[in-house]
């Protein structure tokens, strides 16, 4: 196998197995050659990915994507665009790759790992991102929030030669606020240096690591009212948690206002946007009220002094919502070292609730 290949391949599973940088199948990353990018289909988890996870793309092709002007209507534009993007790869052609292969395309570094840490995070989804991270990380790239899809990676696009043509050098860190980060050099030891300085520069700011065990209950509990609102046809799994971590936002609701709406559009794919708040088990109204006005049954629901409760399809899901909704929950907590957490708006989840290409993943995740 091509060398740098096998180094793509190690770095992925490396950053894709520890849950402080990847959960639930996020992130994704690429090597390219001049003429070649192989990227992360998407659906595949870096963890386990191996040379078959990689969609091969023709960079020409992928070039013509960031020139070429689209349809100014929002679903018609991302439909060409993902026909672009699918001519463009040379195999296998019935993978899907990543949504985010236009923005590894455009950036000058042979590989990008691009990844979601809890971290990064706490930084990108407050309410002094910006602010802080010019301070903290002078020469990144931060881009404020933009709807994911073209229109984000024209941003993304124009950003770079802008910096390009202020400090003739293509950006190496390029954080993206309530969503993550992208970590770029030519081998990939500069990568981990990179994301190594990241994580300690946060640290020294994060005046105190969580004060919480991990451990975590799962309970007996009477959940036959919401059992009946959320699964009244019993084909779900209903399961209650607590830890200390959930206690500390779920013991009033004023705390867990921080944490009831989603910070990034990955936490919608997996656990929905928003979580409503129960004064007791009992208290199934509040939830028949927000199925009518959302228009889908929470997956997470959080009932006051005692825990959450989450209802999913399957085992494998009702924990993987576990993993995104205890991930956000550090995330808010930790965010207070930056002014406090900031939930994405009604109007950028809108958008991701109503994305094509975010329903696909969703599918691919179940499987
Ligand atoms: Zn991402």
């Amino acid at each position: 196998m091509n060398p740098s290949l096998n180094d793509l391949i190690e770095i992925s599973q490396q950053y894709g197995k520890n849950p402080l940088y990847v959960i639930a199948g996020g992130g994704n990353t690429s090597y390219k050659d001049e003429e070649k990018l192989w990227i992360k289909a998407s659906g595949t988890s870096l963890a386990v990915i191996e040379e078959d996870g990689f969609v091969c793309l023709s960079r020409s092709k992928l070039k013509t994507i960031a020139e070429k002007s689209y349809s100014t209507d929002s679903s018609k534009r991302e439909e060409e665009v993902k026909n672009d993007l699918h001519a463009a790869i040379l195999f296998p052609v019935d993978k899907r790759p990543s949504v985010e292969t236009s923005m590894h395309e455009v950036i000058d570094y042979a590989y990008v790992v691009h990844t979601h840490p809890t971290l990064v995070n706490a930084l990108m989804c407050s309410v002094n991102a910006k602010e802080k991270c010019a301070e903290l990380f002078p020469d990144a790239l931060f881009i404020e929030y933009t709807d994911p899809g073209y229109v984000l990676f024209k941003k993304v696009y124009n950003r770079i030669n802008d910096y390009k043509a202020e400090k003739g050098e293509s950006p190496k860190v390029i954080f993206l606020e309530n969503h993550g980060i992208f970590v770029a050099a030519n081998n990939v030891d500069e990568v981990n240096t990179i994301y190594d300085n990241v994580n300690e520069v946060l640290l020294a700011q994060i005046e105190e690591e969580l004060p919480f065990s991990n451990a975590l209950e799962v309970m007996d509990f009477d959940l036959n009212a919401i059992k009946s609102v959320v699964d009244p046809a019993s084909q779900m799994i209903v399961k209650f948690f607590s830890s200390d971590l959930i206690q500390y936002f779920v013991n009033d609701e004023q705390m867990f206002q921080k944490v009831a709406a989603a910070y990034t559009p990955d936490n919608i794919v997996y656990a929905k946007a928003y979580y409503p708040f129960l004064q007791s088990e009992e208290n199934a109204d509040v939830l028949k009220e927000f199925i009518a006005q959302k228009g889908y049954a929470p997956k997470v629901i959080a009932i006051k002094g005692k825990g959450i409760v989450i209802a999913e399809e399957s085992e494998k899901s009702v924990a993987t919502v576990l993993e995104v909704f205890t991930d956000m929950l550090k995330i808010g907590f930790y965010a207070s070292g930056f002014g406090g957490p900031k939930s994405m708006t009604a109007e950028q989840i809108a958008f991701i609730d109503n994305w094509e290409v975010e329903n696909y993943r969703r599918k691919m995740a179940k499987k």
